[in-house]
């Protein structure tokens, strides 16, 4: 499990389609008034130099960030244009060399009156994460770090005092017992905060496990009787060079999310597709 560090993997086109939907549900949420719990169970180091070495050695980004950076002087959407903006405000110099991991997004788009709980158990990045939060954070923030098992932890934050939240379910999938893992929580989280914004990332890959993923996903909303939105993105043919497609399952889909992303992801698929390979799928039920 401790082999997996995200830094090998920051700004790829899985980072790309996650960080756009977590974006894109936080700004719908932040329409209404009330306080927010944002939890993030799989957080990583919040922030990634994509000139490190663990960048430098997958070079990743340049099939996800980078690539869309080059194409975003023509770009019309304001939901790509605002993460295109977040992640150049960041920036010291005309490239992109930082690049924004889900606790930055989620504290950068923190109200006064939400609160943020970060969870990461690698003993390497967890220290990275804490001092990259501890930096950005002013004293009025209600943030709280954890170096623990996120599949654990996530119910004793449940359900938040304002019965609003988001929470973004986030593993490598690595260590294959992460399927079971991230439905276990899901299902326990489910039975404590049935209105929460649950949104989980899954890698779309041919092996059974990863492959029986989305379906047993929506059999648990379906038995809780759950509207749920599917958003999927491929940029490459199945079995090309490192992972060609991924995922976003989300549980209470925020009110305009399925118009949201029908609009970003067709510039998503044209942007970062090689060899125009590349595809998206959008999917979504309402509750019976
Ligand atoms: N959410 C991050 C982002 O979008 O920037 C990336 C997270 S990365 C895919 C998964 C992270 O989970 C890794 O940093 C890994 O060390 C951490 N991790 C693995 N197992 C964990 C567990 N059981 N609980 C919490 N964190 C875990």
């Amino acid at each position: 499990m401790f082999s997996y560090r995200h830094g090998f993997h920051a700004g790829n086109h899985a980072d790309v389609l996650k960080h756009i939907t977590l974006l894109t549900c936080l700004k719908l949420l932040h329409k209404k008034d009330t306080p927010l719990m944002l939890v993030d169970t799989h957080a990583g180091a919040g922030i990634y130099d994509l000139h490190d070495r663990f960048a430098q050695t997958s070079q990743e980004a340049s099939e996800g960030i980078l690539q869309l950076t080059k194409a975003s002087s023509t770009m019309s959407n304001q939901d790509v244009i605002d993460y295109l903006q977040i992640i150049s405000n960041l920036q010291t110099s005309q490239n992109i060399q930082i690049y924004p991991g889900s606790p930055y997004l989620l504290w950068q788009s923190m109200r006064a009156l939400d609160k943020l709980r970060l969870m990461e158990l690698h003993p390497s990045d967890f220290p990275v994460l804490q001092d990259n939060i501890h930096q950005l954070k002013t004293k009025r923030q209600d943030i709280k770090m954890d170096m623990v098992d996120g599949f654990n932890m996530l119910k004793a934050y449940l359900p938040p005092p304002s019965r609003r939240g988001l929470i973004l379910i986030d593993p490598s999938y690595e260590d294959k017992g992460d399927y079971f893992s991230a439905l276990k929580a899901l299902e326990e989280a489910i039975h404590r905060f049935a209105n929460g914004v649950y949104l989980i990332w899954y890698p779309v890959l041919s092996r059974l496990d990863a492959k029986e993923f989305p379906s047993r996903l929506k059999k648990l909303t379906q038995e809780h009787n759950l509207p749920w939105l599917r958003a999927e993105l491929r940029i490459k043919p199945m079995g090309e060079d490192g992972l060609s497609a991924s995922g976003m399952w989300i549980i209470n889909p925020p009110w305009q999310l399925k118009e949201s992303l029908a609009t970003s992801l067709p510039i998503l698929q044209s942007s970062l597709q090689i060899n125009e390979a590349g595809s998206y799928l959008i999917e979504a039920a309402e509750s019976a």
